[in-house]
């Protein structure tokens, strides 16, 4: 048995797309598979090849130093199959030459572990994990997270990655660590026992790895009791789960004293369920520490949670960035899609957010665009039922995602062979229409919501 401390390295990989912006993303299963594992007596290290704070980066304008802003990027070539679309293809994230020489500088590892996102973004995982083999080829390579765990086949086919693991790694990362190294973790002294089946027991994200800790994502609840067809999250994490709201507390307590950060972004899938007994008790005890800290939703709240009392909490508390999953304004026809909104919610919701203070510049109200079979009049109608209710109308493009109700609806409708390369489920190409790629449709949409 192995009695020094492993070397494990983490890794986070370049996107490879037409577009992508740092919209407060952070590879926080990622950050919690590396506290979890320092907990555990391993040596940990982390590289992120997004990093908008690397220290080779230029100093650029101050508005880069927040939570969100724009990756570097270097021209790439169009994949095969995508020569039809008229955009440029980038690979976005520090420049290869930094990557190489930040991984030539530290000991070699014992172990690589690497998380991919979106499926499209596949290359940009296989360039990072070709990197990583030049230079250490002897060290097991373990990926995971999204892509790995909606393409497996197609993981375990074209990465180069030693092991793919499907899910969040969270229950097997231990006992794979310990089969890869021949050292046994153990829960530190003095550290809360940590069970993978109880949220409460996770250690923080080691955000401290990171060059800057500019923002704190927060977890609070895993999964969601909604099954909309579009949405691979009961997939990805099966069942619902809450942390205690004294956990959020103390958490968010801990980064604000110990590295001063004011701003908190909540990556929860269904924040708002059971707000009676979740939100409302977090907001009333984050208010009571009278803290100067605001929060974001990036990911949609449910539009039926919503209730004067919460939406009062929210505005009081210091959300700034509030955004509603709508989806559609078609409320009589959307059962195909999902049924977590009627019009009455919608229009409810609404009231409440503006009458706890909201302005249409916090609120706005995600509409999906690009679903197999719908038209853009039925986009466009959507827009403007929003405008008038005094929110911001934010188009989010649809991907088609396998595991999904959708999935079939999508390769039926898809001008691509979706099936046989993720790289045509890339949302910016509006993959479930039948006519080609076409920049009048995605300005129409812009236009009409200025
Ligand atoms: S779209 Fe939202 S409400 Fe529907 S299943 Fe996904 S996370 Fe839940």
């Amino acid at each position: 048995m192995r009695k020094n401390s492993p070397e494990i390295l983490l890794i986070n990989p370049w996107i490879h797309d037409f577009a992508a912006y740092d919209f407060w993303a952070k590879p926080v299963g990622l950050l919690s598979l590396a506290s979890i594992l320092r907990q555990h007596g391993l040596n940990v290290s982390y590289m992120d090849c997004l990093d908008r704070f690397h220290p080779n980066m230029p100093k650029t304008d101050p508005h880069a130093r927040n939570g969100r802003g724009p990756y570097l990027k270097t021209r790439a070539p169009r994949p095969e199959g995508l020569q039809d679309i008229d955009r440029k293809f980038s690979r976005y994230g520090i420049k290869k030459r930094w990557f190489m020489e930040d991984l030539r500088t530290i000991p070699r590892p014992d172990l690589v572990l690497v998380t991919s996102l979106m499926t499209y973004w596949y290359p940009g995982v296989k360039e990072t994990i070709k990197i990583i083999k030049k230079i250490f080829p002897n060290t097991p390579l373990i990926l995971g997270g999204i892509y790995a765990t909606l393409f497996y086949s197609h993981a375990l086919q074209h990465s180069e990655a030693d092991i793919v693991i499907k899910g969040e790694g969270i229950k097997e990362i231990l006992e794979l660590t310990e089969k890869l190294t021949g050292f046994t973790p153990v829960n530190k002294k003095g550290c809360p026992k940590f069970s993978a089946d109880s949220l409460d027991t996770y250690p923080y994200p080691a955000f401290d790895l990171q060059h800057l800790i500019n923002y704190i994502p927060l977890i609070t609840s895993k999964g969601c009791p909604f099954a909309c067809s579009y949405c691979a999250s009961n997939f990805l994490n099966p069942g619902f789960k809450q942390r205690s709201p004294e956990s959020v507390i103390q958490e968010i307590e801990y980064w604000y004293k110990k590295y001063k950060v004011k701003e908190f972004v909540f990556y929860d899938d269904a924040l708002l369920v059971d707000s009676a007994n979740h939100a409302v008790p977090i907001l009333e005890g984050i208010l009571k520490k009278g803290y100067n800290i605001c929060f974001h939703t990036p990911n949609a709240l449910h539009i039926r949670e919503i209730t004067e009392t919460n939406a009062a909490l929210m505005f009081k508390a210091g959300f700034k960035t509030l955004r509603l999953g709508l989806e559609t304004t078609l409320f009589e026809d959307r059962s195909s899609m999902d049924h977590k909104v009627t019009e009455y919610d919608f229009k409810k919701a609404v009231t409440c957010l503006k009458s706890a203070g909201f302005k249409k510049n916090h609120a706005g109200a995600y509409l999906l665009a690009g679903l197999p079979g719908q038209t853009i009049d039925s986009v466009k109608d959507s827009i403007r039922t929003v405008k008038q209710t005094g929110i911001t109308p934010i188009i989010a493009y649809y991907t088609p995602i396998p595991h999904t109700k959708m999935w079939p609806m999508a390769l039926a409708s898809s001008r691509y062979n979706l099936e046989s390369d993720p790289i045509f489920t890339n949302n910016a190409i509006l993959p479930c229409r039948r006519d080609p790629f076409s920049w009048e449709t995605i300005s129409s949409f812009k236009k009409l919501i200025l």
